[in-house]
């Protein structure tokens, strides 16, 4: 079934429309000039994981490309909860999107509406659930995560995917899941929906998010490993040092923690701290009322 076609609702503007009837005008600004703002949540047993600090991430991107959501932060966490109540998910991907509409084309848009909506499906795994407990394969990208001169990089802006797709496309095409991008400077910065971790020594190694995503994920995992007392450096990482680091893993919404085998020419066992970090992960995400039975 096309993913515009399935069953549900969708929450559009203020009000629940059948799923099939969320659509939007061709000359809509966002689609011609990516003046979009994301975000990606998980559900699990029927709550949202971080709702709050995603939500605020929603509203300050939409602040860096120049526009103020017309929700507050309590108006869009309750509807999507309501949302998720309706679809009738425990275990759920949870998709806000903010844009500017079709009131008017060209580049300048300042009266154009701002448009919210929220979309929830189901979507077990971001890799292949096969390949995923032994690691997936990535490339390395041609594209680089810009310079935040160049782009407001530190947004989850629409315009700045364009780069993953392509990125994450060129390397399905070699047989790859992924690929790891360099930043601007030709450092090791994140896969095109995740960020990247490496295992050395038994310490943990995660480059600076200064011109890429700080995942919501990437920080509770830095949390957790600091829980059970492992030591986590971020820091600038070249990628000629990936032969040196023994485990990798992504971290992301979607993704969740999954170990990584080989970055290019590299190989990774995923090993301990991967894998009780993917383990401490799943417990984290967990309702605590599930978790006690
Ligand atoms: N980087 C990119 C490019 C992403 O798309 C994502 C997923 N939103 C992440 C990192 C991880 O972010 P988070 O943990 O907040 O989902």
């Amino acid at each position: 079934v096309p993913f515009d076609q399935l069953d549900g609702q969708i929450w559009f503007n203020g009000e629940f429309l059948p799923w099939k009837d969320a659509k939007i005008h061709v000359l809509t600004h966002g689609l011609h000039y990516a003046s979009s703002v994301f975000e990606g949540e998980r559900a699990y047993g029927g709550e949202i994981f971080k709702l709050r600090e995603h939500t605020e991430r929603l509203i300050a991107s939409g602040k860096i490309l120049g526009f103020d959501l017309p929700y507050s932060a309590e108006e869009i966490d309750a509807a999507c909860n309501e949302l998720l109540r309706r679809q009738g998910f425990a275990d759920a991907y949870v998709r806000p999107i903010a844009w500017r509409g079709s009131e008017s084309m060209g580049v300048s848009a300042q009266k154009n509406r701002i448009n919210v909506a929220i979309a929830i499906w189901q979507w077990p795994s971001y890799f292949d659930p096969e390949q995923r407990m032994k690691g997936i394969r990535l490339d390395i990208a041609e594209y680089c995560r810009p310079d935040p001169r160049t782009a407001p990089s530190r947004a989850k802006a629409s315009g700045l995917y364009m780069i993953c797709t392509i990125s994450k496309h060129a390397a399905e095409a070699k047989g790859y899941a992924d690929a790891l991008m360099l930043d601007w400077r030709g450092h090791v910065a994140e896969a095109t929906g995740a960020n990247v971790f490496f295992v050395k020594d038994g310490v943990i190694h995660t480059p600076d998010p200064d011109c890429f995503l700080d995942g919501i994920t990437r920080r509770t995992v830095i949390d957790l490993a600091q829980r059970r007392g492992y030591k986590v450096v971020v820091r600038t990482i070249l990628p000629e040092e990936l032969e040196g680091f023994s485990e990798c893993f992504l971290c992301g919404t979607a993704a969740e923690v999954t170990p990584v085998s080989e970055v290019g020419p590299y190989s990774f066992q995923p090993g301990e701290i991967t894998r009780r970090l993917v383990e401490d992960y799943m417990a984290e995400v967990t309702p605590k009322r599930l978790a006690a039975e």
